[in-house]
């Protein structure tokens, strides 16, 4: 199975995810650095975020499998009026990402030059002092020192 980068952050998450009995395995997991989501044993499609039932054809028969480290930039924008409990970030820049594996998800962007629809991206886990958090940086970053900032 493919690891992500953790990089530290200091501080906790301003709003941190609420982890469910169900959810527990995934957070648990991205702490760990594992990407990973539910699949339909019935129908073989992936679902993000997690779910203990398939939205495609409403099996309750999932498994956790991997998801794809790596993706496509779709969209982006760098947030700068923030909703309250992300005002201390700004700006911040979040994106749209399609993963290699055809999950299209919603995500912070590490900042930095040449974001653009297109990108190529890869998934990284931002460990803060209170839990984990996923993040999508630039497969080839354009310069040293794009980092996530507070
Ligand atoms: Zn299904």
């Amino acid at each position: 199975m493919t690891t992500l980068d953790r990089t530290s952050v200091e501080g906790r998450r301003s709003y941190p995810p609420r982890v469910s009995a169900f959810t527990r395995t995934f957070w648990e997991g991205l702490g760990q650095g594992r990407w990973q989501t539910t699949c339909c044993q019935e129908c073989g499609r992936q679902t993000f975020p997690p779910k203990p039932v398939c939205p495609h054809c409403w099996s309750t028969s999932v498994e956790w499998s991997e998801l794809a480290a790596r993706g496509t930039l779709y969209s982006w924008t760098r947030i700068h009026a923030a909703p309250t409990a992300f005002a201390g970030e700004t700006p911040y820049a979040v994106g749209i990402v399609d993963l290699d594996s055809g999950i299209r998800l919603a995500c912070r962007l590490i900042d930095g030059p040449g974001l653009k629809p297109g990108l190529p991206v890869e998934m990284t886990v931002l460990q803060f002092e209170d839990g984990p958090l996923f993040a999508a940086r630039p497969l080839h970053p354009t310069t040293e020192g794009a980092q996530y900032a507070r």
